[in-house]
């Protein structure tokens, strides 16, 4: 069994944008048990050998800005199945009581929790992110999403907090590590970057 990451928050916050680049393979999307998954997608992910499932919460359809029964359902179930929880929130709106209510749910559940304040393009925004030190899940992440900005870091944290691989075999890293090339004209300087 591959460890589970499940994003959380409100909607808008990006969880969906973040889902999208941290998958491997839009392909290697399951639909698990029909039904119960329905406001839940899950991809294979893989971050520094380690592989996991990654949950985006909000689901295939648009989410109503109306937070309720359904995020904190989400939550509630997002919180059972998963080994890690990441709790996405918006540096640009600031702490919500939406997002207060969910670190509640969160902090009472006792499993390893990250925050990331999402949509933190400038400096202002990275520093006036670490309001939400104030939900009481530990020190917030200020990335971007949509342009990737921290979200590496992000992940290696993320990663830190996942439980030891299982000696199944079933998270093998990869056979070879990743490759790269380096391709240009004659003489712009590959071989002196390489
Ligand atoms: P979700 O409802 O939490 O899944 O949020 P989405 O991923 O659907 O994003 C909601 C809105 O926020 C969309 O308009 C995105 O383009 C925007 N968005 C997502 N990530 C970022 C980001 O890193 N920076 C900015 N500026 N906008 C973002
Ligand atoms: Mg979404």
């Amino acid at each position: 069994m591959k460890p589970i990451v499940a994003i959380i928050g409100r909607p808008n916050v990006g969880k969906s944008t973040l889902f999208n680049r941290i998958v491997i393979s839009r392909k290697a999307i399951v639909e698990r048990e029909a039904g119960v998954t329905r406001d839940r997608i899950y991809a294979d992910a893989e971050w520094s050998g380690r592989q996991f499932i990654i949950v985006d919460t909000g689901g295939l359809g648009s989410e109503s800005d109306e937070f309720g029964p359904l995020i904190e359902e989400q939550a509630k179930a997002a919180v059972q199945e998963a080994d890690t929880i990441l709790m996405l929130v918006d540096a640009r709106v600031g702490v919500l009581p939406d997002d207060l209510e969910v670190a509640d749910l969160l902090r009472r559940a006792g499993k390893p929790v990250i925050v990331a304040a999402n949509k933190a393009e400038t400096e202002r925004l990275r520093q006036s992110s670490q309001e939400f030190f104030s939900l009481g899940l530990g020190e917030p992440w200020p990335v971007s999403a949509a342009h990737g900005m921290g979200v590496g870091d992000l992940l290696d944290a993320v990663v830190d907090l996942l439980p030891p691989p299982s000696p199944d075999g079933d998270e093998a890293p990869s056979q070879r590590p990743p490759t790269f090339a380096v391709i240009g004209r004659p003489t712009v300087g590959k071989s002196s970057l390489v």
